[in-house]
């Protein structure tokens, strides 16, 4: 099996500002998986928050392990030889597990969906984010985003009043919140309560990740549901929300692949948690991956691709009232672009 990858600036439509960070563009990394005249693609979109960086994977690919895979018959046997090299980077590991995946669904002629037993026509809407922003083009953004049903508002802000009122100027569609850990107690308490007089579907990590017991006091008093985001990457996480959240989100990139996000679905679904899939910015390749799961969520926030202006990749469309729509090529049927 031969490995290769390539590296890539993804360029934000707005720059895309959330509670800690502000970015124009972000470097991810193409990998690539050859065998039997097929391959597998998948990318690392890696994220500060979570301690991983582009120099990071390109300097664990720069160690030649990966030039020496064996030819298999077998997705497992695959797996099995790949995760470890990618020595605990959940963002690498999410690109090498697409990738295998990817070239098995080829190899095998299926679409990913059906490893998974899903119907791809059953597909959720996603939401579309409104990053951080000035009150004028806050109001521009809502515009352009007028298709989608739901919007995913970015607060952490000290004026997210603001910011809402500025949405709402525009729109009354149903919002979810993310706070990104902007929030200490008092502000989530008083922010959940003015929020849900403003027609918010849920509030997405209040408090920071470390503040899980406050989290629990929060969750006591809001009359809205509480989604963990930085709170929730693996499954083994997932136990100890159960009292501090409603619900959690998933992403490929922090729980590193399609298998590991499954298994995050059924052991909240254990823990009567609701599940959201949602994406870093990220080209079609990896969102398409990660909305093959989307069947068996109750909330899909799959716009990464969306957000940005030169995806080299074409894969899950959105169609005109804001519903996922998966291609029907076997593995992820995604397809590099001619030109981007
Ligand atoms: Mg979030």
């Amino acid at each position: 099996m031969k490995f290769h990858y390539s590296t890539y600036r993804i360029q934000c439509r707005h720059s895309f500002t959330i509670s800690r960070s502000s970015n124009d563009s972000f470097n991810v990394v193409f990998v690539y998986l050859t065998q039997d005249g097929k391959t597998g693609m998948g990318e690392a979109a890696p994220s500060k928050r979570y301690g991983e960086s582009f120099d990071q994977i390109l300097s664990i690919l720069g160690h030649g392990t990966f030039s020496k895979l064996t030819d298999t018959n077998s997705l497992d046997k695959t797996l099995d030889e790949l995760r470890p090299l990618c020595q605990g980077c959940n963002s690498l590991e999410a690109a090498v597990d697409m990738a295998a995946h990817d070239l098995w669904g080829k190899i095998e002629d299926k679409p990913l969906f059906q490893k998974f037993g899903l119907n791809g026509q059953e597909m959720p809407v996603t939401s579309f984010t409104i990053g951080i922003d000035s009150p004028d083009v806050i109001q521009e953004k809502v515009k352009e985003a007028e298709k989608f049903p739901i919007l995913k508002v970015k607060l952490g802000t000290g004026s997210d009043k603001e910011i809402i009122r500025e949405v709402r100027k525009v729109t009354g569609k149903p919002i979810r919140v993310d706070a990104n850990e902007g929030w200490n107690l008092e502000e989530a308490k008083n922010m959940c309560d003015w929020l849900s007089s403003q027609n918010v579907e849920f509030v997405e990590q209040p408090l920071p990740a470390n503040k899980l017991s406050e989290t629990a006091i929060l969750k006591e008093t809001s009359t809205l549901k509480l989604i963990a985001d930085e709170n929730s990457l693996t499954a083994s996480d997932i136990p100890e929300l159960e009292n501090a959240f409603h619900g959690i989100n998933i992403k490929l990139m922090k729980c590193g692949g399609v298998d590991e996000a499954n298994k995050m679905i059924e052991t909240a679904k254990n823990h009567k948690l609701e599940v959201m899939l949602g994406c870093m910015v990220e080209s079609s390749l990896s969102v398409t991956a990660a909305a093959h799961l989307s069947p068996l969520v109750d909330y899909a926030d799959l716009d990464g691709n969306l957000l940005i202006t030169n995806d080299p990749f074409e894969g899950v469309k959105v169609d005109k009232e804001g519903r996922l729509v998966l291609p029907s090529n076997p593995g992820l049927g995604v397809t590099m672009r001619e030109q981007v």
